[in-house]
């Protein structure tokens, strides 16, 4: 991601929070005492507060935005239906996100793969399950994937950095392991398309140990890359938000939205200290259920611990593609009717992936796609990005797909709360900062998908995140009584 722009979003979060004017700052100064304090209202704050409260700790959760579930967004459609902007799929595997939402009365259905894909690449367009490839591209692709996932498998789980060759692994990029490995560009190219959809980079900046990793937590190459049985499998019935918006209101007036917390003070007597522009907070224990890169906002004023500060900073400085996830909007899904499912997988367009994310009645037809704006000047406003995208959908489907009758987009790039939107990691921040993303500081504990043993950078391993902080938290508070 640029970096001038996230720190103009930093700048942003900053102003919505640190630079208040102390008068309306401390206006209506209460200080409130509470045995657990979460941090963050997304999946992992919602479930670290939900564990919290099943093993007997009250709670209070503090959200800066005035709407839950954090990476998680349902966008309004016509007819009361909904598309996600942010995370959307699940599959198998993913089992505690799956939990969660059955808890909350949310269900799922299957996501619409019935039909063919379409795939180009290198310049090569075919339709079918697979793309088209010669017998030595598919051997010399499955060779190489196979050596990875044989390498993931055999990673400490989630402890990547204990890995015997730690340090070789993330000391060179996927990018650069795969050509010593002989890949032909056609296999680093089929790279470039997952590491642009998952990680939000390409195989030249991201460390292979980072890769290794992801892998092994969310379960395989084989579920990441497959849509049907992998873990694009299903949607939630509402939207994936309606996880989140039902988990708070099992938690009622403990969730306090649009409450930013700005300093978190560990005095080693007392409590530690939560300040917000409402007012202070008085903790046992505070939970911080975010990105590493979005806790830079916050100022510890009793200070982390130097390998968790260099964590915060590497994590928030990554370069990341600007990320907007929009969709296109039609009468009916029409490319069902040609016998086609929606999916195009491209190395050669600004649409990154697309999905049919129509409703599940099929009433309206809808186009997902991710895209980088940073690589497409031209598409840089939503006005080009209205125009311009039906065109290069049409490209794949035909004049209809010119037809439109709406659009709607959610911008991660100019997201004040949300910087480390999706993770690239570098070369060298796993071995040398990894342990810091789970141990605490003090009373601080960490949660968030990032911090996820298993599901790591998923909407499951939020789910996870958070049930482990409510465990280390319980152990402590109850082992004080
Ligand atoms: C475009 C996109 C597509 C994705 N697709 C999928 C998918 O299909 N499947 C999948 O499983 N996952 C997907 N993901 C990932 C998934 O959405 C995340 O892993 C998950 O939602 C992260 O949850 P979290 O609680 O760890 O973090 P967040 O959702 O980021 O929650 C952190 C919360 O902390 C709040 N916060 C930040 N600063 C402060 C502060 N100072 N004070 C108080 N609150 C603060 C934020 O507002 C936010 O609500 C996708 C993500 C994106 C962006």
């Amino acid at each position: 991601m640029n970096n001038r722009r996230d720190f103009l979003r930093l700048g942003a979060g900053v102003l919505a929070t640190g630079m208040l004017p102390t008068s309306l700052l401390w206006a209506s100064t209460k200080v409130k005492r509470v045995p657990a304090l979460v941090i963050g209202g997304g999946l992992a704050g919602l479930s670290t507060a939900r564990n919290l409260k099943r093993l007997g700790i009250d709670s209070v959760v503090l959200e800066a935005r005035d709407r839950v579930g954090g990476r998680t967004i349902n966008l309004p459609l016509p007819g009361g239906h909904v598309v996600e902007g942010g995370g959307e799929w699940i599959g198998p595997g993913q089992d505690r996100i799956a939990a969660l939402a059955a808890e909350v009365g949310v269900d799922t259905f299957d996501a619409y793969y019935s039909g063919a894909g379409i795939y180009e690449i290198q310049g090569l367009v075919s339709k079918g399950l697979l793309p088209e490839l010669s017998l030595q591209q598919g051997f010399s692709f499955s060779r190489l994937a196979w050596r990875l996932q044989s390498m993931a498998d055999s990673l400490p789980l989630g402890k990547p950095w204990k890995a015997i060759n730690a340090n070789y692994l993330d000391n060179i990029t996927l990018a650069a392991w795969l050509k010593k490995e002989g890949a032909s560009s056609w296999v680093i190219d089929a790279f470039r398309i997952i590491t642009r959809a998952i990680m939000s980079g390409y195989p030249e900046r991201i460390s292979l140990l980072w890769f290794l990793h992801y892998i092994q937590s969310s379960g395989g190459l084989l579920g990441i890359a497959l849509n049907d049985n992998g873990l694009q499998d299903l949607r939630f019935v509402g939207g994936s938000q309606m996880v989140s918006i039902n988990a708070a209101k099992d938690l009622g007036d403990k969730v306090h939205l649009g409450e930013p917390v700005i300093s978190v003070s560990d005095n080693p007597t007392g409590s530690v200290e939560v300040q917000t522009p409402k007012g202070t907070y008085l903790a046992e224990r505070v939970v911080v259920a975010m990105s590493p890169a979005d806790t830079l906002r916050i100022n510890f004023k009793t200070g982390l611990s130097a390998q968790r500060e260099s964590l915060v900073k590497k994590w928030a400085g990554l370069t990341r593609l600007p990320l907007i996830k929009h969709s296109v909007i039609y009468k009916k899904p029409f490319w069902r009717e040609a016998g086609l499912n929606g999916n195009v997988v491209t190395d050669h367009s600004p649409l990154q992936l697309v999905f049919d994310n129509s409703p599940q009645d099929a009433s309206l037809g809808v186009l997902t796609s991710f895209l980088s704006a940073a690589e497409v000047p031209g598409m840089a406003s939503k006005t080009d990005r209205v125009r311009l995208i039906p065109q290069e959908l049409s490209r794949y489907f035909g004049s209809k797909a010119l037809d439109t009758t709406g659009y709607v987009e959610k911008d991660w790039s100019t997201d004040p709360w949300s910087i480390g939107c999706i993770t690239p990691l570098t070369k060298g921040i796993l071995t040398t900062a990894g342990p810091a993303l789970r141990k605490p500081v003090g009373r601080i504990h960490w949660a968030g998908t990032e911090s996820a043993e298993i599901g790591c950078g998923y909407m499951d391993g939020a789910v996870r995140s958070g049930e482990h902080a409510a465990i280390e938290v319980h152990k402590v508070l109850k082992a004080k009584v």
